[in-house]
This record gives structure tokens, sequence and C-alpha cells, in this order.
């Protein structure tokens, strides 16, 4: 299946007066607005200057008057509460958070100048296996992290994966995450089909509760498929037969793509339909294609 992406690009410069009110809003705040950078569902992201910071970040505006009830009042709230406690060298960094009167939410980000990784594979198609490897040691890692803290991302996709100017990664939009319940030991299974449905595993698509951590490892496994295939693995063109091949193991991997073994090992093992024989992200980091790496010592 080949990649598609709608983008947007603005260019807004207040030069006197404010183009808009969000332009006038951030001057106040100390931030000279920029150019449009991404469109998602419901919030823009435009890059900015903090005069303050004295460097440029990214701004994601989320206009509350434009958005569906469920949003505002169940996932709003959990994206604010958990992006100030993140800290990791591989999760964008939130500096601030302001709402506006106007009913309008301001979150103040590190900018990725290099943008997110469906963009960057859509210009350079799949990536080499060891580019694949360093950034999917960093995702491992950044993940590692959220999932050691009871914290799942739920939304993990290429388009939320950033780039910075050194093309390290970047996990960006928790705007589906949130903290994991256990009742008794065991994980509390989620009951919100979120997400994105190119992404989802079988039993996310069918509506059974499901293992959030283990949903953010078939997203993980999506992801690593994109990277060195530079396809997606199933058409999610029609749903139905897209759960029969993922039940089936059939992702759809490039006849004319050479794959390392083990690499491909590792990608099968992530779109296990069998949750329960589903690899955990620890066991993705001892994963022999990923201990290959030289720059891996530190896994
Ligand atoms: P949504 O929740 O609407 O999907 P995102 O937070 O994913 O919003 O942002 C939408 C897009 O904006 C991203 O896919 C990416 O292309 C761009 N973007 C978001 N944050 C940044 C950032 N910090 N630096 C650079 N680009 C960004
Ligand atoms: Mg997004």
């Amino acid at each position: 299946m080949s990649l598609e992406k709608s983008k947007s690009g603005l260019e807004i410069k207040p030069r006197g007066h404010f183009a808009t009110l969000d332009a006038m809003v951030l001057w106040k705040k100390g931030y000279k607005l920029g150019r449009t950078l991404g469109q998602g569902s419901y919030a823009k992201v435009k890059s900015a200057y903090s005069a303050c910071l004295k460097t440029h970040v990214a701004v994601k505006i989320l206009n509350q008057k434009k958005t569906p009830t469920d949003i505002l009042e169940k996932f709003l709230p959990r994206e604010l509460n958990i992006l100030p406690i993140v800290h990791h060298p591989n999760i964008v960094k939130t500096f601030d958070i302001f709402e506006t009167v106007f009913g309008k939410v301001y979150m103040i980000m590190e900018l990725c100048v290099q943008g997110d990784l469906m963009d960057y594979i859509m210009v350079h198609g799949a990536l080499a296996e060891d580019f694949s490897r360093d950034l999917f040691c960093q995702l491992s890692l950044a993940i590692k992290y959220l999932h050691d803290q009871d914290i799942v991302h739920r939304d993990l996709k290429c388009e939320n994966l950033l780039l910075d100017k050194d093309l390290n990664l970047k996990v960006s939009d928790f705007g589906f995450s949130r903290r994991c319940a256990y009742e008794e030991d065991e994980i509390q299974l989620s009951k919100t089909f979120c997400g994105t449905r190119a992404y989802e595993a079988p039993e996310v698509l069918e509506g059974i509760p499901y293992n959030p951590k283990l949903g953010d490892v078939w997203n993980m496994g999506v992801v690593l498929f994109i990277m060195v295939c530079g396809c997606m693995p199933y058409d999610d063109s029609n749903i139905k037969k897209m759960v029969q091949m993922q039940r089936a193991r059939r992702a759809d991997f490039p006849k004319t793509k050479h794959l390392a073994p083990d690499c491909k090992d590792l990608i099968c093992r992530m779109l296990n339909p069998d949750v329960a024989r589903r690899i955990e992200v620890d066991d993705i980091l001892d994963h022999a294609w990923l201990q290959r790496g030289a720059r891996n010592t530190s896994v």
C-alpha cells in the first residue's frame, strides 16, 4: 500500500497589526508566530519564536469551540495532565500550556525542524536498515519509559513521530494517551477504540477490550514496517479484509525489498495477532536486530 498524507501550509507574519487573534495572544506571551507546521484533526501546529527561551518553538493550538465534547471532556484533560510529566530525550518537550478566555488552548513545545517521520519517508523513501534501527531504538526507549510509568500513548504512527535537526526521534501528540489502571495486578483493558485504523491491532479494530500496552506494540510494528519498506503493511480501505490479513499474519512485505531476517522477525513478533504471544517493549529492546546496532550500546 502506498503512503499518503494531507498537508497544509500558510505563512502568517504579523507586521504592524496582527494577522490573527492567535498571533496577538502569543505576542503578549512573548512568542512571535511563524508558519504552519501541521494540521491534525482538531489542532493546528505553528512555529513561533520565543523571546524568553531565545529559540524557535512549536505551538499546538486547539480551538475548544470547534472540538467535539468527548475530546474536550475525556481526552484533552489527559493530554494536558500527561504532557508536563513526561521527560525523556525521545519525547517532545513541553515548555508551557495556557488557555485563553476565547476558548483556545496553546501548548508550547520543542520544535522538531525536520518535521514528522511520514513526511520524511514520503520524501526519502524507505530508510536504510541502520538508520531505521537507530530511530526505532529511540522509539522503543521512549515507549519503555512511558510503559514503565504505566502511561500508554495509543496513537503511535509516523505522523506523531517527529525529527529534530540532528534526526533524533521524538514521540509527540499525547491526544489519546492515558494512565493504565490495574485490577488485582492485571492491567485493565481499554474499551476506547481510538487511534488511526491503518496502525491498529486486530483486537482494537474488532472492538474487543484490549491491553493498551500491547496495542502500542502493534503500532510500533506498523511504524517499523513503514520505515524499512516505505509502504503500509495492510490495505485499510476494507477493515474486515484488513483484520483477516492481520489474523492470517499476511503483512504486505514488498517482494523486491531485501530485509534482514532478524528485522522481519522483530516486525512479525510485534504484528502478532495472538495478544498473549505478542512481544513486549523490554523484549523488543533485547531483540537481536536492535542489539546488532553499533550505536545502541546503551540499550
Ligand atoms: P493532532 O493531535 O491534531 O494530530 P499533532 O500534535 O499530531 O496534532 O500535530 C499535527 C502535525 O503537526 C504533526 O503530524 C507534525 O507534522 C506537526 N507537528 C506537531 N508538533 C510539532 C513539533 N513540535 N515540531 C514540528 N512539527 C510538529
Ligand atoms: Mg497527530
